[in-house]
């Protein structure tokens, strides 16, 4: 055959599977779709799946990870940043203190006012905002006097008790949950962004410097005295109420977790040994990955055209920002090749982040008998309306699977650091684990949290599991960060303070 006649062909063939896939496509009865709908499902489900085994296998993983990370800088995708904190709050701290608290969607400032041993948090006040997204994507200095501008309000409308003596500075601890390379408690630069931001001009500078010119810039009289993350200044809050906490995890936007190693367990850190000999280490968990887990043909679309490709792949499939676009992502694949939702792919369900994680706990948490709820949000969010109750329940079991994978892999995660400090195994003394939990999505999403905490407990064992408690450390991160500015106080010796 020549050339031409092969083309010919070639455009023949291509002209007759077109017209079959048009017949095949109006022949497509509804049982044929609903088949197709719930092989997508299937294998979703699947592909999702997290047996014991495999999630053994994970924290085994998250383990080998945490001592690479630690050996070296680089060493692993585990990051195992040396946070500079070598004394969590003992209760003692005493005066008033700030926190800032920058790490996704909402910031807030906070005022605390602590009454030393018997006194405890005397008074405590914040304000929150929303970062507007254009200031997510900008420029540096854009982003740091929003926020600056919003301590100078806070400040300027606080009452004149809390006012400091003269010749003293207010002192803040500044919780910035992206990635930072710290280099003593008060700096650290930043490595990259996470979550959603992406502003080039701030990686690679010292985020204390960068706060403390916006504050200078919009008149605010304060000194940075800790920079830590949420996990940090959550694990330094959990620890001020509870004795026992020594892990912290976030499930909000992102994931992260933060954990008190031995100092001598950690051969990249040169400086003097802690008096404590702990340190706390920021893991930067949330870019952790293995090949063992369960990532589908969805995740895997998901992160290549995501900000971050090939980063934070952990946080992709357990965390707030992530759930509810897979679950947009397999309705919108049963959309074109099932035709879930009718003939028409239903235009708003071709939005990336439409279907955020808190419809997708409304939906899946929805206990009404004709399920309600997820029709309202079906309606609402995607434009899509009269949905029988049959087709409900699958957007329910999509849900479910995302999140049930999700929380299983957190929980294994946690499983990996008890592993690493050996607190997987009850000690003789009937030592207690308490994990310092905090995050919007560990806070609102029931079923989730549930998941989790349960499959920690079948990873534990029984015996064991008695000595691991989970403790919601609500808003323990900025109340922790204005703790560690207590404790890294410059006027620590200080009497005539207070
Ligand atoms: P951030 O992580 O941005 O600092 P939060 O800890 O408050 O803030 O977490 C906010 C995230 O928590 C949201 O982005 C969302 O993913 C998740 N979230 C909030 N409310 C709910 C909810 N009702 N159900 C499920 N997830 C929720
Ligand atoms: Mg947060």
């Amino acid at each position: 055959m020549g050339k031409v006649a092969v083309a010919a062909a070639v455009i023949g063939t291509a002209a007759v599977v077109g017209v079959a896939a048009v017949v095949v496509r109006q022949r497509m009865k509804s049982s044929g779709r609903w088949a197709r709908a719930v092989a997508i499902v299937k294998e979703f489900e699947e592909k999702c799946g997290t047996p014991e085994a495999k999630l053994v296998q994970i924290a085994d993983a998250m383990t080998v990870e945490m001592h690479a990370g630690l050996a070296s800088e680089g060493g692993s995708k585990l990051k195992m940043l040396i946070s500079y904190v070598d004394n969590l709050p003992t209760g003692e701290e005493e005066g008033v203190f700030y926190a800032l608290d920058l790490g996704g969607t909402n910031f807030r400032v906070l005022r605390v006012q602590l009454g030393g041993k018997e006194g405890g948090i005397v008074h405590q006040e914040f304000a929150e905002a929303s970062i507007p997204p254009a200031l997510m994507c900008g420029t540096s200095d854009a982003l740091f006097d929003y926020i600056a501008e919003k301590l100078a309000n806070f400040v300027a409308e606080e009452e004149q008790i809390f006012h400091q003596p003269p010749g003293k500075q207010r002192e803040l601890g500044f919780t910035f949950s992206f990635p930072v390379m710290q280099t003593s408690i008060n700096s650290g630069t930043l490595m990259r962004w996470t979550k959603g931001f992406s502003i080039d001009d701030t990686v690679g500078q010292d985020v204390v410097v960068e706060l403390t010119k916006a504050l200078k810039r919009k008149g605010v009289e304060m000194r940075v005295a800790a920079l830590v993350n949420d996990t940090i200044g959550t694990l330094a809050g959990g620890r001020y109420t509870h004795n026992d906490v020594s892990i912290a995890v976030i499930l909000g936007t992102g994931t992260n977790a933060a954990y008190v190693e031995r100092a001598q367990a950690i051969p990249k850190w040169h400086g003097p040994l802690p008096k404590s000999g702990e340190m706390v280490i920021n893991m930067e968990w949330g870019n952790f990955r293995s090949s063992h887990l369960p990532i589908t043909d969805y995740d895997h679309a998901l992160d290549v055209e995501s900000l971050n490709p090939g980063e934070q792949i952990f946080e992709k499939l357990t965390s707030g920002m992530y759930l509810g676009e897979i679950v947009r992502r397999v309705l919108l694949r049963m959309a074109e090749e099932a035709f879930f939702f009718g003939d028409e792919v239903p235009p708003k369900l071709k939005i990336p982040f439409i279907l955020r994680t808190p419809e997708m706990s409304a939906m899946h948490q929805d206990t009404s008998s004709d399920l309600r709820v997820v029709d309202e949000k079906l309606k609402n969010i995607l434009e899509i309306s009269n949905t029988s109750l049959k087709k409900r329940r699958v957007v329910v079991e999509l849900c479910n699977i995302a999140a049930t994978r999700g929380a299983r892999l957190a929980a294994a995660g946690i499983f990996g650091v008890l592993k690493k400090t050996g607190r997987d195994i009850p000690k003789e003394g009937g030592e207690k684990t308490v994990i310092a939990m905090d995050g919007g999505l560990y806070e609102h999403y029931t079923e989730y949290r549930k998941c989790l905490e349960n499959t920690v407990g079948e990873l534990i064992g029984d015996e064991s599991s008695s000595a691991i408690t989970f403790e919601h450390s609500n808003d323990g991160s900025g109340i922790g960060a204005a703790l560690l500015a207590a404790s890294h106080s410059l006027y620590l010796d200080d009497t005539s303070s207070s």
